[in-house]
């Protein structure tokens, strides 16, 4: 698909920001693991942590594609902060707006749509990742609360946050169908932000524990319906693969960006390394991996914005766009010899980022199975 000319600027103002203020300090980000504030708040700034949120609500009101296109620049330049960004966006913000009652969307959309507040999505747990029936965190009622107890790992945004999706059991004996959804806010009794997790890549995304100690959440703070907490994760999950994806491509374009710059300026046997056929069939190979993944990700984004279903694209995006990503980061590396491994030029780190691509918001595997069971049925 062709941009339209408003997707264009938001891609081009999206790509300003990433250019000026993200791409300076991805290595420093990286390196220090220290979570991308300034940058959050230059995202903020421009509306890119309320992207599709309706302007009653404060958020920008655009569409996915508009969306996706912007994080993709944002990645390009940082995947640290893309994946605050992704998850943000479409893992705390879009339950809300999909499931949330007019009086939740009332008090906690505006605050995560002007970036005042970052949010969370906790549905991971020690003993369940890819099966979410096996979550072991507990909701019982207690009067006016529900009271939560249990563990959650792997949780994005997790320090910074202030407003979590959280998932829990109801009745642990039936499976998925017992699970509910709640908001919960940092401050709530109970709720206990854990170790943060050191990591491969997108270091200066947090990842920590979360702990919840007889968490006393208010009965109002639930999220849609008793046992409809599967249906919110995996809906929401669905779209949210979208933007994993245009992350994916982000990370594969800073990384082909680098390589093919690289190759024109260094030169072996008297000529530029590029004038040698295997590097200009790699470069190029690249080139199409790249633009395909690219093309998946705004097909399942403009399904979306149809309004027609998109589940099965959003995963074949995201499983092609990560696959790739790792792909072309790693021909990056061996397109750039010794200095590709050296932290001195970024590709290094693009290898390490784009890896996650191919795990989190459901692995790869897992996106196989979704895939195979949509054409199989
Ligand atoms: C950096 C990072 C950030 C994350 N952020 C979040 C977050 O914000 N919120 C959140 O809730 N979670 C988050 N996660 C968790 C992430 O979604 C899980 O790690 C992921 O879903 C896989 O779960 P697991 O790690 O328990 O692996 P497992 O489920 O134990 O899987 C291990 C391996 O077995 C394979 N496997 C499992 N089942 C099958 C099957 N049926 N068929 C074929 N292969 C299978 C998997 O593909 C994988 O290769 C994050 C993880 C990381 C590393």
């Amino acid at each position: 698909m062709i941009l339209n000319e408003e997707q264009l600027a938001i891609k081009n103002i999206a790509g300003d920001v990433a250019k000026k203020v993200i791409a300076p300090m991805a290595a420093h980000c990286d390196e220090t693991e220290e979570f991308p504030w300034d940058n959050a708040k230059a995202l903020a700034d421009m509306g890119f942590m309320g992207v599709v949120v309706p302007e009653k609500f404060g958020g920008a009101e655009l569409d996915t594609v508009s969306y996706v296109a912007a994080l993709e620049e944002v990645s390009k330049a940082c995947a640290s902060t893309g994946t605050v960004m992704a998850v943000h966006n479409s893992a705390a913000i879009l339950p809300i707006l999909m499931f949330g009652t007019e009086e939740q969307k009332e008090k906690y959309l505006p605050s995560l749509a002007s970036g005042e507040v970052v949010g969370a999505f906790a549905l991971t747990e020690p003993g369940e990742g890819s099966d979410a029936a096996q979550v072991a965190t507990t909701a019982k009622e207690d009067g006016e609360y529900y009271v939560l107890n249990g563990t959650k790992c792997f949780i994005t945004n997790g320090s910074a946050a202030g407003t979590f999706i959280i998932f829990a059991s109801k009745d642990r004996s039936l499976g998925i169908k017992g699970l509910t959804a709640f908001i919960v806010e940092k401050d709530t009794p109970g709720f206990i932000v854990g170790k943060h997790e050191k990591k491969m890549g997108i270091r200066a995304s947090s990842t920590v524990e979360l702990a919840f100690d007889n968490c006393r959440v208010p009965k109002a703070n639930q999220l849609g319906k008793d046992g409809e907490g599967f249906k919110i994760a995996m809906v929401t999950l669905d779209s949210a693969r979208i933007g994993i994806a245009a992350l994916a491509v982000g990370v594969a374009s800073a990384a082909y960006d680098a390589a093919r710059e690289y190759s024109k300026v260094r030169e072996q046997f008297g000529k530029p390394i590029c004038a040698n056929q295997a590097i200009g069939f790699t470069l190029a190979d690249m080139a199409i991996q790249i633009e395909a993944a690219r093309q998946l990700t705004y097909h399942a984004a403009e399904l979306k914005d149809a309004g027609k279903s998109f589940g099965t694209e959003a995963a074949m995006a995201k499983t092609f766009a990560s696959d790739i990503a790792v792909q072309v980061a790693l021909d990056a590396v061996q397109v750039m010899g010794g200095y590709g491994y050296s932290r001195e030029y970024p590709v290094e780190r693009l290898l390490r980022d784009a890896k996650i691509t191919q795990i989190y918001e459901g692995t790869n595997q897992i996106q196989r199975v979704v895939i195979s069971r949509s054409i199989l049925k």
